[in-house]
């Protein structure tokens, strides 16, 4: 149904490397397609612009046509371009679909092109697609280093040509901290913007640039787009993302907490200060029409916080379907006292990994079952929890479900008794919200966005918006004293469980209630055409 409508309508083009559900890594294809849908429904035109990499599932498309073929320029060539509508669960995508080799591959990353150059090429591909239509929108919306060379290409040439002067920029980032992260970091050659294949001759800044028909001379400085890390070094690189920041009328992150973060601490602070005038805070909602137990066709049986019995059914269908609880006990009421942690997330650093494997362990001592469903993009990482998966296939406690699926991953945070986010640094996360909204009590650590959604039921100064566990060390004990409260108030208070999970279920974490702080973000930055 939809809300209220906003009574000065602007027109909105995302520009994105992910959009769940059809090219979605992590929380960035959930952010967007939530976004636009709550600002579509607010009466705002929305379009989303997306590349078609070759493993989009076409028939997760409705209405695709091919609208326009038109050049767009990549090193010294036009390449031949096609631009596709179509609507991904309602909402309107541009499909970019040049001629070449970008975007081809089984993956929506790591493809055998240099991404780098394939996300410049795209971000003018897409100046390049509003200049040959006359799209006119009021706000581009960009995100993530992958598009942030579009606010360079924008006020470098297309602003001059015939793309009217009241277009205005935002930024979208969470990837802030990963870019600070130090070489250890296995997306750090990505995100230098240059492909992680150390056979490459690495290439400065200004080269870099020039791939998309930019003067790289007028960026290669320290203010505006080379990385700081590699000043005084041959060649100094290019900092997209850096780029992205200075060039956009606003910068907007994803959480109140990681803003002040990021302004404390990391490499990018100096180009954030210098720029806090326009760098906002707001927090990410979550797409209540993707994630809704009450219609959610993935689940066994539906649930609301007004009538909670789906939920045990759902936990007993995980419970069965896993081979957590044998079948002559399945029908027991004791099981459903047995607590069920999830842990959905991609299986890198930033996530805590040390912490995941140290539940594992801590879970199965606590007599809890504890379920892991994550993909790892690291070798090294994947083959340590393939063998912990191996050394708990047989019991009755503990899987490793080392894939990405959406369907599991509905099903899981609808069985969850609790949900555990144990990060070391989250800008928003997504998994506590969703897991609130399916009744999973959340564990996580105190950082960035779990900060800001998830208040301790121990703390008395926020009894009234306690809504989980919450611990701060990244030491195993600290997360001990969180899992051991969390077992005893589920075992020891039944009946107060139940009301938290009623009540984390009505917790409105939704984009209606965000989306409003980015209107105001695009209104302050808006400016009028007529
Ligand atoms: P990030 O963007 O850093 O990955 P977020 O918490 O913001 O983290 O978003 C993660 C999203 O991806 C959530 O919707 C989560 O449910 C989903 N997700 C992560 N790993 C998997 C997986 N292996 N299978 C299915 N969904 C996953």
């Amino acid at each position: 149904v939809d809300g209220e409508k906003d009574s000065d309508p602007m027109h909105i083009v995302h520009v994105t490397a992910e959009m769940a559900p059809i090219a979605k890594v992590g929380g960035l294809g959930d952010v967007v397609t939530g976004l636009a849908r709550a600002c579509l429904s607010r009466g705002h035109k929305v379009d989303i612009m997306l590349p078609l990499y070759e493993c989009i599932q076409k028939q997760q498309i409705n209405e695709l046509a091919l609208l326009t073929t038109y050049n767009s320029y990549h090193d010294g060539n036009w390449v031949p371009t096609n631009a596709y509508t179509g609507l991904v669960s309602g909402i309107p995508v541009i499909f970019i679909e040049p001629s070449n080799q970008f975007f081809k591959g089984q993956h929506v990353y790591g493809g055998s092109y240099n991404e780098l150059e394939a996300y410049l090429f795209f971000s003018r591909a897409c100046l390049e697609w509003m200049q040959v239509t006359g799209t006119q929108p009021d706000i581009i919306h960009i995100h993530e280093w992958q598009t942030s060379g579009l606010p360079l290409l924008y006020w470098d040439m297309y602003h001059h040509l015939s793309l009217q002067t009241f277009i205005r920029i935002i930024m979208l980032t969470s990837g802030i901290a990963e870019t600070a992260n130090s070489a250890d970091n296995p997306q750090h050659g990505t995100l230098w913007g240059v492909h992680s294949d150390e056979n490459l001759i690495p290439e400065t800044c200004q080269e870099q640039l020039s791939k998309c028909g930019l003067d790289g001379s007028i960026y290669a400085t320290v203010e505006k787009a080379v990385d700081d890390r590699t000043i005084g070094h041959n060649p100094e690189r290019l900092c997209l993302l850096k780029g992205g920041i200075v060039y956009s009328n606003a910068v907007v992150t994803v959480s109140p907490t990681y803003l002040q973060e990021t302004l404390c601490s990391g490499w990018l602070t100096g180009t954030l200060i210098r720029n806090r005038d326009k760098y906002f805070g707001i927090l990410n909602g979550i797409d209540t029409t993707m994630w809704n137990p009450a219609t959610d066709v993935f689940l066994p049986a539906k649930f609301s916080a007004q009538i909670t019995e789906g939920k045990e059914i759902c936990k007993l269908f995980v419970q069965r379907g896993l081979g957590l609880v044998s079948e002559d006990i399945s029908a027991s009421r004791i099981t459903r006292r047995v607590p069920l942690v999830v842990c959905i997330t991609r299986l890198v650093a930033q996530k805590g990994l040390h912490l995941i494997t140290h539940a594992i362990k801590h879970v199965e001592e606590l007599g809890g079952q504890l379920v892991v469903l994550g993909k790892a993009s690291d070798g090294r990482v994947e083959r340590e929890f393939e063998a912990l998966a191996d050394v708990h296939s047989q019991g009755s406690s503990i899987r490793i479900l080392l894939m990405y699926s959406e369907e599991l991953s509905h099903m899981l945070y609808a069985a969850a008794d609790m949900v555990l986010v144990p990060s070391i640094y989250e800008p928003c996360g997504l998994a506590q919200m969703i897991g609130m909204r399916y009744g999973a009590v959340p564990i996580v650590r105190k950082t960035g966005g779990l900060a800001d959604t998830v208040f301790d039921m121990d703390d008395q100064s926020h009894a009234e918006m306690a809504n989980g566990f919450v611990f701060e060390g990244i030491d195993e004990g600290s997360l001990n004293w969180a899992l051991d409260r969390a077992f005893s108030h589920y075992r020891e208070k039944p009946n107060e469980w139940n009301d938290i999970v009623r009540k984390i279920m009505e917790i409105d974490n939704s984009w209606n209630n965000t989306a409003g702080k980015y209107i105001d973000v695009y209104s302050s930055i808006r400016v009028r055409s007529d």
